[in-house]
């Protein structure tokens, strides 16, 4: 039997359906530019199509998902009766969901509830399951979330220092998102440690990235909070800044506090700083080329993600593993290493050499004398996605 995944955005569609008792991936693609024309890419049999296809809306887009899986050049099964179940992908849980759930009309309810939390991602994830339901009926939904990983951190965690009421009334709390990710990283280093009582750091450096700090594999602290504005420096996200800053720009540059947010959000990060990209491969061939503030870019990129493993490692009072992961962390050997360089006090010391090595298998990459293990662990959040679904939905 096989799991649809599903990862619904405001106008993308990503899908991979998967087998998840092996793993197999059956056919993996892409829906963009949904309700302005539509681009399908799909992936299956060692061969990738690409079709323009009119998607005025996500139900379109599923409709032709489901017609690329089961006819023609990208078919991979023969009908839909060969999907047990499908899984969503939802950004927010907010405090109402600890574990992955089957969906049902409360599910939905409280996941609208959650809306004014996740405004841009978790309609997209609500509209995603409501079509499902009427395009593949009788098959049961499963909703995975972004959040769920961090709902064992502690108050002293997730608490902002503002008036109590604040959490209370408006729910504003750290949430923490990647969850998926670095449940599936930590997961990974708990097995390679061979270690129940594991402390682990997880860096999830992609266009998005967090740092999550795992005890015996619960997350007690992550660098995201209660949007995934915070934290370290992003491709266009600036993460951990001044309050200030917000109220002082706005004044500056005559924004309104949306548009401030958006600023922060959508033009600031590797490229504010850079001026040049939001992809770091870009702003490394420019740091190579000599250019200052590509150098300085990254070593700000860099600095924040020390600190995040400095301050975590405190409060696991010490650490047995930091993985590397996602499209930075499983790439970027210059970011590895220069992350870890000058954390040999802590007894973390990278192997210049190990380091280097591309591979998409799990590896060490520290050297024999480091207390530390360093991983590059690839992060599978699909897997995760269907093999919940898969629990969850046998018979
Ligand atoms: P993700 O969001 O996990 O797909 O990661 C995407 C980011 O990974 C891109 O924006 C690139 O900046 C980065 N990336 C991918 N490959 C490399 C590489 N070889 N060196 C540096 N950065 C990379």
């Amino acid at each position: 039997m096989l799991v649809l995944v599903l990862n619904a955005g405001s106008s993308s569609l990503k899908y991979q359906l998967m087998n998840p008792e092996t793993a197999e991936v059956k056919a993996t693609g892409l829906c963009e530019r949904i309700g302005i024309d539509g681009k399908l890419v799909h992936e299956a049999n060692d061969e990738k199509i690409k079709l323009d296809v009119t998607m005025p809306t996500h139900k379109e887009a599923i409709e032709i998902v489901i017609e690329t899986l089961t006819q023609g050049e990208g078919k991979v099964i023969d009908s839909i009766e060969e999907i047990q179940a499908i899984g969503h992908r939802v950004v927010h849980g907010g405090e109402y969901f600890n574990s992955s759930v089957i969906v049902n009309d409360d599910v939905i309810s409280k996941l609208k509830k959650l809306i004014p939390l996740a405004p841009l991602h978790n309609p997209a994830n609500i509209m995603g399951m409501e079509i499902a339901q009427q395009i593949l009926p009788g098959k049961p939904n499963v909703a995975v979330f972004d959040t769920a990983f961090h709902q064992t951190m502690p108050a002293s965690s997730y608490m902002y220092a503002v008036p109590y009421e604040d959490y209370k009334n408006h729910g504003v709390r750290k949430y923490g998102f990647h969850g998926t990710s670095h449940y599936y990283v930590s997961n990974e280093a708990k097995k390679m440690l061979n270690k129940e009582d594991s402390k682990v750091i997880v860096c999830h450096l992609g266009n998005g990235s967090s740092v999550c700090a795992v005890r015996d594999g619960k997350s007690i602290d992550t660098s995201m909070g209660l949007t995934p504005l915070e934290g370290l420096i992003m491709g266009t996200r600036s993460g951990d800044i001044d309050a200030g800053v917000l109220s002082y720009l706005m004044e500056k540059k005559d924004m309104s506090a949306q548009e401030t947010v958006n600023y922060l959000n959508k033009k600031s990060g590797l490229l504010g700083v850079s001026g040049i990209s939001s992809d770091l491969r870009e702003i490394i061939e420019a740091c190579e080329n000599g250019d200052e503030r590509a150098k300085t870019t990254i070593d700000m990129k860099c600095n924040r993600i020390k600190k995040y493993i400095c301050s975590y490692a405190g409060m696991l009072e010490g650490v047995d593993a930091v993985c590397f992961t996602a499209g930075i962390g499983e790439n970027a050997d210059l970011i590895r290493e220069k992350v870890c360089s000058g954390l040999e006090f802590m007894g973390i010391e990278i192997d210049e050499d190990k380091n280097k090595v591309r591979s998409d298998e799990n590896r060490e990459i520290n050297s024999d004398n480091s207390k530390t293990k360093i991983y590059v662990i690839p992060t599978n959040e699909e897997y995760v996605i269907a093999n919940d679904t898969y629990k969850l939905t046998k018979a």
